[in-house]
């Protein structure tokens, strides 16, 4: 018999209750027992909902957090937030959330991060030399005896002692993985316990061998398997988000009693990995895609499962490729979504039924599931065929991109000269990044008209009176390069999206981000379209009210892809070059309709990076590809911005270079203009915006930091290649800190002039 499992199911809730129970909690509406029972609740429902499958997740539900679960669980919390003590659950949320200073019991959150290429954020575990772990294996005890109480077959899961201590940050300059001969004991204790409790199988999380390991760190893995390897517990060593590759020799000789591979993007190791096993070993696929949203296509699953079952037998499991924690939950719910849409996808609860189905059709035939099998097959096939997921002319057009289309005129050498004839800015050119703080009033007003209260031309004139605002605003502080300030854009993707054919919008996926934060990715199912222009009804509003130039704002390829839950017929980067001509579309009609700078955000560009090294390249080649494909139909004296809120490029910088963007924005304030290394080492040939003030803060900026700021970033690019601006849009402030902030800004950059 051919087993079921899941890994792990989104916690969240369908309409989120999860979220809603801790804010209230943490705005004290709601006591810590309504909380819990909250949780409780979800982790019945959860289960009952997967009692389709042979072996049900327990311990994948958080408050919070996975990994910082797992701190707990390791006894191994910052020590400035153990040390305030109080209960448990104050502990966790300190870690988590930190207290502000103001409170007496002022701590700093743990530093959040991506949990690999997902997404997801997670907590990091802080190690130092002396870090220690004391097993507290409360929470998984309970929630497995509350499992059983449900008579719930229940597979417990915990992340691996390797994968967790690659999460992890030192906060000295010690080595991680000298901590291993110390957790290790943690662990085995763990399993002890688990086991005692009546668990057999125990999946144990490992994602960190889909990524480069250098020797050290396969050691470590040896060494922890060789030690856990002896527990009685079952061990599932299981991995996710990617090929083994090079690993895959190392993760079928540890020694442990399954191994789970995520098969979506390569099956040929499965074979590899059933080769090398020894043939006592389970071997679990991941067989559907447990990062998007689509349908498994059942019968070719069938095609090539079947034979691998002939050999395997018992020995073959099937899960989906990773935790269902990144995608939404039940696409059931989503009644507003067209049929033929609906039809194609595939959220947890239908994934959980496709598995349910193809082990059906392994251990009894295919005709034991023969509706539901016709049915996916209707469904696929409906999806292959549709003509609203192909349009010739936008496949041909793709198929004609020459590197031409990606060329600008002249070199930026010869560009800088024309754009600053024609712009006349002064040294140290003064902007913004985009947004300007989005007042309860422009959201109260925005959710009226999608709500139908307010009619289309109330609407247009209320945001005009918001950009209007803005304008006067920026002229009165003197800043050089104005913006519209994004009043009428919910989100950066999802607003073009939603004007983009070939996009359809859900109203309940969503997927948790971090904590009680969701995101509800649009789904990108057929090649895009532009029906008409997006933004320059309102630019060009906003440019009316100013003689100042105004900054056009878009969203480029790159990051409208990256946040996007997008097809899986095609590759990747056929979907970039289709956004990518669409946008640019926009920047001509922008440039058209006499706007001549223009911003193109590229937020998403690093985070896309796959988790392997030798694949970075053919990553960047594509996506800077396409952001060259939106910017640079444009003519010499029209100046493109791009704009990127993070602070890591020395890895990157060559293609940043590449992007050939006019100018560049960038997070520097924290670092302390440091981060310009790279730019200066690499020589970066454009202009520079280095962020001066961190937005995530309250704090105004005095001006004579920002002169100090600035006069370390002219140490490492020439002045005349520098502007002035923010880390990053201004959205999420009030006016009353923006205008202080901005005001020293533009008073500094006075100030540099003169010098
Ligand atoms: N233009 C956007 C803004 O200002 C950029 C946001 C971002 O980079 N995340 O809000
Ligand atoms: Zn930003």
């Amino acid at each position: 018999m051919t087993i079921t499992h899941n890994l792990g199911f989104p916690r969240i809730g369908a309409k989120r209750e999860l979220k809603f129970s801790l804010e209230n909690f943490w705005k004290g509406q709601e006591a810590a027992e309504s909380l819990l029972t909250t949780g409780r609740e979800l982790r019945q429902r959860h289960w009952r909902q997967q009692s389709v499958l042979d072996r049900v997740p327990v311990g994948d539900f958080s408050l919070y957090d996975q990994v910082l679960d797992m701190s707990m669980t390791l006894g191994h919390v910052p020590e400035r937030a153990a040390r305030l003590g109080g209960s448990e659950l104050d502990t966790y949320f300190r870690v988590a959330r930190g207290r502000s200073a103001g409170d007496s019991n002022g701590v700093a959150a743990g530093e959040m991060t991506k949990w690999f290429d997902t997404n997801y954020h997670y907590i990091v575990p802080e190690f130092t030399a002396d870090t220690d772990f004391e097993l507290n294996p409360e929470r998984l005890l309970t929630q497995l005896e509350e499992a059983k109480a449900a008579s719930v077959r229940a597979k417990p899961v915990i992340i691996g002692p390797v994968t967790y201590l690659s999460l992890g940050k030192a906060k000295d300059d010690s080595d991680p993985l000298q901590l291993l001969e110390r957790l290790l004991p943690a662990y085995s204790a763990l399993l002890d316990q688990l086991v005692a409790a009546g668990a057999d199988w125990v999946q144990i999380d490992e994602p960190v061998l889909v990524t480069d390991l250098d020797e050290r760190w396969q050691d470590a893995l040896r060494t922890a398997y060789a030690t856990l390897g002896q527990s009685t517990a079952r061990l599932l060593l299981t991995t996710y988000f990617g090929r083994l590759g090079d690993n895959l020799p190392l993760a079928c000789e540890l020694p442990v009693a399954g191994l789970h591979l995520d098969t979506t993007q390569s099956r040929v190791e499965a074979d590899d990995a059933i080769a090398r096993l020894p043939d006592d070993r389970v071997l679990s696929l991941g067989v559907v895609d447990g990062r998007n949203i689509w349908k498994a296509d059942l019968g070719d699953r069938l095609d090539w499962l079947e034979p691998l079952h002939h050999r395997l037998g018992d020995r073959l499991w099937l899960a989906p490729s990773c935790s269902l924690l990144h995608v939404p939950v039940d696409v059931t719910n989503e009644r507003k979504l067209d049929p033929e849409i609906r039809s194609w996808l595939s959220f947890a609860l239908q994934k959980l039924e496709e598995l349910r189905v193809l082990a059906r059709a392994l251990n009894e035939g295919r005709e034991s599931v023969g509706t539901e099998l016709a049915e996916n097959a209707q469904a696929i096939d409906s999806r292959r065929q549709s003509d609203r997921v192909r349009q010739p002319s936008v496949r041909d057009a793709v198929a004609n991109i020459t590197p031409a289309l990606g060329q600008r005129q002249s070199p930026y050498a010869e560009r800088a000269k024309k754009q600053s004839a024609f712009l006349k800015l002064p040294d140290y050119p003064t902007t913004t990044i985009g947004s300007f703080p989005q007042t309860k009033d422009i959201r109260q007003t925005r959710l009226k008209f999608r709500k139908g209260e307010l009619d289309e031309g109330t609407y247009l004139n209320l945001m005009r009176e918001n950009i209007a605002y803005a304008v006067t605003e920026q002229e009165k502080l003197g800043l050089d390069v104005l913006v519209h300030g994004e009043a009428e854009r919910n989100d950066m993707v999802e607003y073009f999206g939603e004007q983009l054919d070939g996009y359809a919008f859900s109203q309940f996926g969503w997927v948790q981000s971090y904590g009680s934060r969701c995101v509800k990715p649009p789904i990108l199912y057929g090649d895009i379209t532009r029906p008409r222009a997006m933004t320059v009804d309102w630019i060009r509003y906003a440019q009316s009210l100013t003689r100042q130039p105004l900054k056009g704002m878009l969203t480029g390829p790159v990051t409208i892809l990256n946040w996007s839950f997008v097809r899986d017929d095609q590759p990747r980067s056929d979907t970039c070059y289709q956004i990518a001509l669409a946008i640019r579309e926009e920047v001509l009609d922008l440039e058209k309709a006499g706007v001549r700078i223009i911003q193109i955000d590229e937020a998403a560009l690093r985070e896309g990076l796959p988790l392997r090294r030798s694949d970075w390249q053919t990553y960047l080649d594509w996506a800077v590809t396409a952001f060259r494909i939106a910017a640079n139909g444009v003519q010499d004296e029209t100046q493109i911005h791009t704009h990127m809120c993070y602070s890591e490029f020395n890895d990157i910088i060559e293609s940043i270079a590449d992007m050939d963007a006019d100018v560049i924005t960038i997070e520097t304030s924290r670092s302390d203009m440091e981060l310009l290394d790279a730019f200066d080492h690499f020589q970066y040939p454009n202009e520079i915006g280095p962020g001066v003030y961190d937005i995530h803060s309250p704090n105004t900026p005095s001006e004579d930091h920002i002169v100090e700021l600035m006069a370390k970033a002219a140490e490492r690019i020439p002045r005349e290649r520098l502007w002035i601006n923010p880390d990053c849009g201004l959205k999420t402030r009030q006016w009353e800190e923006v205008r202080p902030a901005l005001a020293n800004m533009v008073n500094a950059a006075k100030q540099l002039r003169q010098d």
